[in-house]
């Protein structure tokens, strides 16, 4: 295996690669908003956002960087055993503020013991002159990532799900960000509304074709108290994967992807209290294992696929 015991290449892998061990990410919540909720782009959120502006897992945003990096960290380590740590802020729009408040924040989070990189997720349209400049000293200060939200390539999708940017600014996003050589990580969703298979590998195909360092599959999930779920409420056929589908769906994508891609997820993370759908995920466990076992069966590995029309 060319990634040790997965036939993908893993964010786990990478990152014992670089840093010698396992090395854990800490999601924070720095406070923000989001242009896409407060009416600066538009109003109330990508359909799927929950109102935690998808960082269910992350800490306190009543807390400050440092309680909350504590937190999370002692709670890690009943679990995992590691001294290294990537401060993740992901609630919200963590590029959304002024530059003088980033700083302070980014700092509070590279200044905690044992941490060696930030990972910063935020919108392809919030990426100005001054936010690049500020992420360029970080790339050049530690181990940067930067995640950005596409979903989809399919930009009538993106139009259904409220996401407030097209495919165009996404590319601009990347390239923005990687003039600076700054890693870019892609998230994309399937099983969105109304999207074909042939939609989700076209994303595949997409993302591919851009200069990205890192991808994160997720499943679509309803959750309560979202846009998505008054949606679902209406016309409940809007939601269509069983595991299975998802399962050969996620198979046919890794094979599809670019070896040299870092694959950071193959599955979402929802609060189980607010999982409407899919409650088949909510066996996270089981479900790796799932995918685990479907890509061995069927012989399927990272970039199998990859020179040939997806
Ligand atoms: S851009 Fe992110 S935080 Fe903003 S509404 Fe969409 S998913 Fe939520």
């Amino acid at each position: 295996m060319l990634w040790g015991d997965k036939p993908y290449y893993s964010l786990d892998y990478f990152l014992k690669k670089t840093f010698g061990e396992k090395v854990m990410k800490i999601t924070l919540d720095g406070g923000f908003t989001c242009p896409n909720r407060d009416g600066k782009i538009a109003f109330g959120g990508c359909t799927f956002c929950s109102s935690r502006g998808s960082g269910e897992f992350a800490g306190n945003r009543l807390k400050s960087i440092h309680d909350q990096f504590l937190d999370q960290k002692n709670m890690m380590k009943k679990k995992w055993k590691s001294n290294k740590y990537i401060a993740y802020f992901q609630a919200y729009t963590n590029t959304y503020a002024p530059v003088e408040y980033l700083k302070k924040l980014y700092d509070e989070a590279l200044n905690e013991e044992g941490v060696v990189g930030i990972s910063i997720g935020t919108r392809p349209d919030c990426l100005s002159d001054d936010v690049i400049k500020l992420l360029s000293y970080y790339n050049n200060k530690t181990f940067l990532t930067v995640e950005l939200g596409l979903q989809t390539s399919n930009d009538h999708t993106g139009k259904l799900i409220n996401r407030g940017h097209d495919s165009k600014c996404f590319e601009k996003g990347v390239k923005k960000l990687r003039e600076h050589n700054i890693n870019v990580v892609t998230h994309v969703i399937f099983g969105l509304p109304y999207e074909t298979e042939k939609d989700m590998m076209e994303t595949v195909r997409f993302s591919n074709n851009l200069d990205i360092q890192g991808i994160k599959y997720h499943l679509l999930y309803i959750v309560k108290n979202t846009k998505l779920y008054s949606e679902y409420l209406k016309n409940p056929s809007i939601y269509t994967l069983t595991k299975e589908k998802y399962i050969e769906i996620l198979g046919k994508a890794i094979s599809y992807t670019n070896p040299n891609i870092v694959i950071h997820r193959i599955t979402g993370d929802a609060k189980r209290e607010d999982i409407v759908e899919p409650l088949w995920s909510i066996k996270k466990w089981e479900l790796l294992n799932s995918i685990h076992h479907y890509l061995n069966e069927n012989n399927l590995y990272q970039g199998k696929f990859f020179n040939t029309n997806a």
